[in-house]
């Protein structure tokens, strides 16, 4: 590290960086307009499964606390989560700013969390909501299907081939359907996700920095409302 520290210094904006939370169900986007924020604002996706494994291959001090709890067949605790947070939170390549993935995913952890920034002088900048329409989420999964020749995307009611059965794009004529693409799931991983983040978004409200969007639009129409929210808050 010797040598680095004057660029380090140079690099790091006088904002503090912008800790970012993103909630929304499978199916939402989440990753795609994850990877457009960080693209866009210079932010760094962090989730907790690379977290955990970049800590425990550069054999950090919490990094080999959560290799041995691994190997024993454990969970790691969230206090090791948080110290690799805190240790990977102080590199220069996310002076811009963090989206955190996967973490926190309870209220407890969530105070935590607030803990740990506060201690570095931080806060949750904002945590977003991406809000779907659970009914027509759950059609849209429902009805979808590919042509197993090129990969094309249809859609029972959204869109269909122009001559039926007969893939639009390479003439294919066979087409797949995901097992778990059934109204049945769709509507299963809904319900788990709503009881699992319900706790997280009254927690976040309850601070001031909850943010929704409404994400049944296109991927674009999210990014804007994305965009304009981080736009605001990091300014
Ligand atoms: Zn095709």
């Amino acid at each position: 590290m010797s040598g680095m520290t004057t660029a380090t210094v140079a690099a790091r904006p006088a904002t503090r960086p912008a800790v970012l939370i993103l909630l929304g169900p499978p199916g939402a986007g989440k990753g795609t307009q994850a990877r457009m924020l960080e693209e866009r604002f210079g932010l760094v996706q962090l989730s907790t499964g690379d977290l955990l494994r970049a800590a425990v291959a550069q054999g950090t001090e919490a990094g080999r606390a959560a290799k041995a709890v691994m190997e024993a067949g454990g969970l790691v605790s969230d206090e090791i989560v948080l110290a690799i947070l805190r240790d990977r939170m102080a590199a220069p390549d996310v002076a811009r700013g963090v989206i955190l993935d996967g973490f926190p995913r309870t209220d407890v952890q969530a105070a935590a969390l607030d803990d740990l920034l506060c201690e570095a002088g931080q806060e949750v900048t904002a945590a977003i909501a991406l809000v779907v329409d659970d009914e027509a989420m759950i059609a849209r999964v429902a009805g979808r299907y590919t042509c197993a020749g090129c990969g094309e995307g249809y859609h029972d009611s959204f869109k269909v081939p122009a001559r039926a059965g007969v893939c639009d794009r390479c003439g294919g004529t066979a087409f797949r359907r995901r097992a778990d693409d059934t109204a049945e799931t769709a509507g299963a991983r809904l319900a788990a996700y709503h009881a699992q983040t319900a706790p997280l978004i009254a927690y976040y409200e309850g601070r001031g920095v909850l943010q929704r969007i409404d994400a049944m639009g296109t991927i674009d129409e999210i990014g804007a409302d994305l965009a304009d929210i981080v736009s605001r808050v990091s300014a």
